[in-house]
């Protein structure tokens, strides 16, 4: 097969555009009395913020404008996310900042939970106390804060809700982690279907069109037209191109670096282990579960990010998607001073290479540009060691 990296649809949005576009879509729906709820991490259980009648909208940002004027506060040396995400808020710069009627942060890394701390003096920030075990103990704990996080979306929105708006929203929820997951899993097949980057961009994206519903169809249909693509045109071919897996930090202020690039080389990207990627979807909430919030605690507790110790279950279960995925190697992007996958990085590598025997890369990086030729070097230098 050819050495091309796979090509995206003619209608596909990048990023940055989906972004832009939703800012017109949220100012319209404010107009209309929309509530908004601004949240940075995956742990949030957004369920709740459905149940309240609002819309969520994520607030962690993947550019690097903002982050000199976030150093005029915050030190230089931290996640890019972090400085970002501050420097929007400071100066005024994100509409989705704006909109929120109530942004809510995490204890989730210390960079992060201090600087909800800062970013309170720009705009309320309700902070969720987020425990870093999975003990019956700590998700008693979880399951009180998530109960705290219901009150405060009562008392900001005037508005009481009640346990079948939350298992209404549950049910929402779980059926887009499905649909997310379904097209995510196209990665499994071989030769692979789609590209890592459209993979990628499509779901972070789609954050911004804020109608669940609405989001679950597109990808479902995005999810048929691959699939039927691939039985007439790629289904019992052989390919040369080396099958990779992309984990660690969330990646999309760096996507366009590493995974375009990565695929333009010669490599199809076709498993994602990152918050957005596969991590959050890989556990539904139980509606079988008597007890709502019990159910919302667990599963969350269960995300898998490096911020929870310890954290044996990313590593069992990228060995499986390992396998699953049929990958020849795997690539670990952590952002500068993101210590929780730095350190863990260590166990990733050691699974990688000594459990699975395939090369493993470690990309520390910035949202900068300054690097990329660096990367460029040492991406092509990574193609080279794979066995395929
Ligand atoms: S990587 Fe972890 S801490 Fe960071 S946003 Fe994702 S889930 Fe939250
Ligand atoms: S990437 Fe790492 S340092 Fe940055 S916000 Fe997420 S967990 Fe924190």
């Amino acid at each position: 097969m050819e050495k091309t990296a796979i090509k995206l649809p003619p209608n596909f949005e990048s990023y940055d555009q989906a972004r832009q576009a939703g800012f017109l879509r949220m100012k319209e729906l404010k107009e209309k009395g929309a509530r908004v709820v601004g949240s940075f991490c995956t742990f949030i259980p957004l369920e709740l913020v459905y149940a309240a009648g609002a819309l969520p909208v994520g607030l962690c940002a993947f550019t690097e404008e903002p982050i000199p004027a976030a150093e005029t506060n915050l030190p230089r040396n931290l996640c890019p996310l972090i400085k970002a995400s501050y420097g929007f808020a400071l100066t005024d710069t994100c509409p989705y900042f704006y909109f929120s009627d109530l942004v809510v942060g995490e204890t989730t890394c210390d960079g992060k939970k201090k600087m909800f701390e800062l970013l309170n003096e720009i705009k309320e920030t309700y902070v969720m106390q987020l425990p870093f075990r999975r003990t019956e103990q700590d998700v008693a704990f979880w399951r009180e804060e998530i109960i705290a996080f219901q009150k405060k979306l009562e008392s900001v929105f005037g508005v009481t809700i009640t346990e079948d708006d939350i298992r209404k929203a549950i049910h929402l929820k779980n059926h887009e982690r499905q649909v997310m997951l379904r097209y995510l899993e196209l990665g499994k097949l071989d030769p692979a279907p789609l590209s890592g980057y459209e993979m990628g961009t499509r779901v972070d994206a789609g954050s911004f069109s804020f109608d669940l519903e609405q989001r679950c169809a597109a990808v479902e249909q995005r999810t048929e037209e691959i699939l039927a693509d691939w039985e007439a045109n790629y289904k019992g071919k052989s390919s040369e191109r080396p099958r990779l897996l992309v984990t660690g930090c969330p990646n999309a202020g760096v996507r366009e670096k590493i995974i375009r690039t990565v695929e333009e080389l010669g490599a199809d990207v076709v498993a994602i282990d990152t918050c957005s990627g596969v991590r959050e979807k890989i556990e539904l909430v139980d509606e079988n579960d008597p007890d709502v919030y019990h159910a919302l605690a667990k599963k969350y507790l269960n995300i898998n990010c490096s911020v929870m110790s310890p954290n044996e279950s990313r590593r069992e279960y990228m060995s499986k998607m390992i396998d699953e995925y049929h990958v020849d190697g795997v690539i670990e992007i952590v952002l500068q001073s993101c210590h929780t996958f730095d350190v863990e990085a260590y166990y990733i590598k050691k699974m990688v290479t000594e459990e699975k025997g395939l090369p493993y890369l470690n990309i520390e990086t910035d949202y900068s540009q300054a690097d990329k030729g660096q990367i460029n070097t040492r991406l092509a230098a990574f193609l080279e060691t794979i066995d395929k």
